[in-house]
């Protein structure tokens, strides 16, 4: 065996030849300079005691989070009983019922998302989680140990959009229709802590019925509501030990109708945002590999990254963190948009992504299972935790993906004067990133994109589609075709 070039390589000690052979001791592996002599016991003893107390002492900091004040109490091993109450027959369970035919696709604004909603309230009354939207007035329902009497719905008003392709004739074309965010408190033990929330969301809505098909979104976002009831019964546990600070679980409504549920409950939080340490969002985890998993916010705060790293290792996950636009996608940008550290778990998409294809019988409920332990882990540690989670915000390019816009989805039937063929759709810029190539071209919100260059966007994803056209001319120009006020306008763009 040769290893000379090695050592000179390191720039080590120069070592001696005996005979070809480098000479070290047995012992702790330095080279013996001294070969020619006896072994100098000393020098070597005191290494290798050095050796071994550097060691305890890199033991005793590991086992003690990096980020960790210096009287911070080790966090608790999690309740057995509550971990093992997650199960994916459960899941499953929540899963299916969410995706029945009576609940039809789960549109905001129409009947099947209510279904959803008061199934919600029905769990977590079954669990023992209190309610946690807004304060009822006085003189109604008794109030708690904890605080005032709450309701579990927070009412808001939805204009039903009907997705692209829905079809004349839906009797609620355009109407403003009430849906519901559902919100559940477990409150925490410490004296002070337990007025501070880990906040955990998913969003239960889905896109309803197009062309007379219902998409039944079991991956998005049954998956995700399911796995947040698991959650919350495992932190409700009866006789389980509770943590510090109270656990906020909240079922959003109108995700796909541009994330309104949470930004509804980002301007109006039934609890006060200063006292919401950190959002823990869950969408579409039921599908792709087992054992992976995406991860978004990574950075917005490392000490939320350790717990959700230390939980990773016992959840068995192989995380993949993500930057880039679908950042925004999902209900936790309206907390990041409040300085609120934010972390955000979802298996990715897939090819049924948004059709009538994404069924139960397609979800890996162990997977779903699986999620709801880590993220329960997580939350577990973050509520047990003397320090609060700090908040970073995310350099652009982490967070708006490549054009630093957030776009949704609108129906072209809501912009006639976009003149669109069929089977066209376009996308409303809802806010431009300063500094980013859509803030640089003076994209403005309202902005209608129809084309990018003389390509007509899809109606099925018009967003994805721009966004891929987007990442795929990073370090060039592209052209968009944009209505705005009316006008139609040429913006290029430089990625
Ligand atoms: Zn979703």
């Amino acid at each position: 065996m040769r290893i000379t070039a090695e050592w000179n390589a390191s720039g080590g000690t120069p070592a001696i030849r005996d005979g070809g052979r480098l000479a070290v001791c047995r012992r702790c592996g330095a080279p013996n300079v001294a070969t020619l002599g006896a072994m100098r016991p000393r020098r070597c003893r005191a290494r290798t005691i050095a050796l071994v107390l550097a060691a305890l002492l890199a033991g005793r900091v590991a086992s003690r989070p990096t980020h960790a004040a210096a009287d911070e109490p080790p966090v608790p091993e999690p309740p057995a009983g509550a971990v093992a109450s997650i199960v994916p027959a459960e899941a499953l369970k929540h899963v299916t019922y969410l995706t029945g035919d009576k609940l039809e696709g789960r549109g905001s604004g129409f009947e099947g998302a209510n279904l959803a909603a008061r199934y919600l309230v029905e769990q977590l009354k079954a669990f023992g989680v209190e309610p946690g939207g807004p304060v009822l007035p006085a003189g109604g329902a008794p109030s708690t140990t904890t605080g005032p009497a709450r309701a579990y719905e927070q009412p808001f008003d939805v204009r039903c959009v009907p997705f692209p392709g829905q079809g004349a004739g839906d009797e609620a074309k355009g109407q403003v229709a009430p849906t519901m965010n559902v919100c559940g408190i477990v409150r925490g033990t410490d004296e002070k802590l337990r007025d501070e929330y880990v906040l955990l969301s998913a969003h239960y809505d889905h896109v309803g019925k197009m062309k007379k098909k219902v998409f039944r979104g079991a991956d998005d976002n049954a998956s995700g509501t399911s796995a947040l009831l698991e959650v919350a019964q495992a932190f409700a546990l009866k006789d389980a030990p509770r943590p510090r600070r109270s656990i906020f679980l909240i079922w959003v409504s109108a995700e796909e109708r541009g994330l309104l549920g949470s930004k509804h409950f980002s301007e109006n939080p039934t609890v006060p945002l200063a006292q919401i340490v950190c959002d823990l969002n869950i969408d579409m985890v039921g599908r792709n590999k087992p054992r992976e998993m995406d991860v978004y916010g990574n950075g917005t705060s490392p000490e939320l990254d350790e717990a959700h790293l230390a939980a990773a290792v016992k959840s068995g996950f192989k995380f993949t963190a993500r930057t880039g636009s679908i950042f925004l996608r999902s209900d936790q940008v309206n907390f990041y948009e409040k300085n609120i550290p934010c972390l955000f778990w979802t298996s990715g998409l897939h090819k049924d992504y948004h059709t009538p294809g994404d069924v139960a019988a397609k979800i890996d409920e162990g997977k779903v299972a699986r999620v709801a332990h880590h993220a329960y882990l997580t939350a577990w540690t973050i509520a047990n935790r003397t320090e609060r989670p700090s908040f970073r915000k995310l350099d652009k390019n982490a967070s708006s993906g490549p054009l630093g816009a957030v776009l949704d989805m609108v129906s072209p039937e809501d912009v006639p004067q976009a003149k669109l063929e069929p089977g066209q759709g376009l996308c409303l810029v809802r806010s431009v990133m300063d500094g980013t190539p859509a803030g640089e071209a003076k994209l403005q919100p309202g902005d209608h994109i129809l084309a990018v260059g003389d390509a007509p966007l899809p109606e099925d994803d018009p967003v994805g589609a721009v966004e891929k056209a987007m990442a795929a001319a990073k370090g060039g120009k592209e052209s968009l075709r944009v209505l705005r006020a009316g006008k139609f306008l040429r913006v290029v763009v430089k990625l």
